[in-house]
């Protein structure tokens, strides 16, 4: 085979405990998944069936990584939540066998451009660009379900330089992970690499250039990266 130019890296996420990298195939999230969060964000926390977002896979930023201040948005904001990884394909998976399919977990950071998702939110328009944007996705290492089990509960904390600014529980998840997979791998097949972040807590916020921002989640890990200076010159919408 001969490309045309080099292909694009495989993006993976460091396991612990092994010097085996998860590889990455697509990046699923889930919208609205706390009641609390819901509200917040001027939703109504019934249980409606949950709805999905993607962002891109080369959005994933490891734990210690830096991401720069993204262009078009004034409010970058922080979502902490706990990312599945997926180590066994399948189509419209039971609820009952879904826990098999799963490799691991992490902790995550669904970063948002939250004035764009509101303005993109009022005219119909789709999420993209305010959920998958370079740098969006950053991931602590996995750690493996055959290490760990299947956490269903674990306090999950979001943290600006110390400060704790988002502290809920997994357990308080609308839709607990077997049902996100069985949704899920009725819309599209899952494959082994894809990540599942399955929706933030109350609490979110902004970010600042120069803030550094951890997601812990009792059992499972964390995740800590630094605001940086945006990438070139282009200014803030
Ligand atoms: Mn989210």
């Amino acid at each position: 085979m001969r490309y045309l130019f080099p292909p694009p890296p495989v993006v993976s996420v460091a396991v612990a405990g092994s010097d085996a990298r998860f590889p990455v195939r697509r990046i699923f999230c889930v919208g609205r998944n706390y009641a609390a969060h819901a509200r917040e964000m001027g939703g109504d926390p019934e249980r409606e069936p949950p709805f999905f977002f993607t962002k891109p896979r080369d959005a994933v930023v490891e734990d210690g990584g830096e991401v720069p201040y993204p262009p078009l948005t004034r409010e970058l904001h922080h979502e902490a939540e706990l990312v599945v990884a997926i180590g066994r394909g399948g189509f419209a998976i039971a609820e009952e066998a879904a826990l098999a399919h799963v490799f691991g977990y992490a902790a995550g950071i669904d970063l948002t451009r939250r004035d764009l998702q509101q303005a993109l939110r009022g005219k119909g328009r789709p999420w993209d660009w305010a959920k998958g944007f370079d740098h969006s996705a950053p991931v602590g290492a996995i750690r493996s379900a055959a290490e760990i089990g299947h956490p269903e509960r674990g306090r999950i904390t979001l943290a600006v330089d110390g400060e704790i600014r988002q502290d809920q529980d997994i357990a308080d998840m609308i839709w607990r992970v077997p049902e996100i997979i069985a949704h899920l791998s009725r819309a599209v097949r899952i494959a082994p690499g894809d990540l599942l972040f399955t929706g933030t807590p109350a609490g979110v916020g902004p970010l600042a250039i120069g803030d550094r921002v951890e997601v812990r989640i009792a059992g499972i890990g964390s995740c800590a990266v630094r605001i940086g200076a945006p990438e070139g010159t282009i200014a803030p919408a």
